[in-house]
């Protein structure tokens, strides 16, 4: 498995472990828009928080789709976030966790 797809699964495991609701997206397959994010989660207060997710060696890249995407999700009080590593995603989701 890719080292992106082995952070994502990491992600989406913690993030179920922790009882939310997330989807998976198929970025790059028909009915999913170009640049949403790979995983789509909703914090208890209904906020929606998309993460897009790089490998960690850094040398990912957000495309312009993605990063268009993510300005429209923060225009509508949503937040977005690119992950690379898993001492990245700690440090959103404490912010995250303690916004509220
Ligand atoms: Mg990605």
């Amino acid at each position: 498995m890719k080292s992106e797809a082995l952070l994502q699964t990491k992600i989406i495991k913690f993030l179920r472990h922790e009882g939310r609701f997330v989807i998976k997206t198929q970025g790059g397959t028909p009915g999913t828009d170009t640049g949403t994010p790979d995983v789509i989660t909703i914090y208890p207060d209904g906020r929606f928080i998309g993460l897009e997710i790089k490998r960690p060696d850094g040398k990912g890249v957000v495309s312009p789709e993605q990063n268009a995407v993510g300005k429209q999700i923060q225009r509508n009080q949503g937040l977005w976030y690119v992950i690379d590593n898993w001492e990245k995603f700690e440090e959103v989701w404490r912010d995250v966790t303690t916004l509220i």
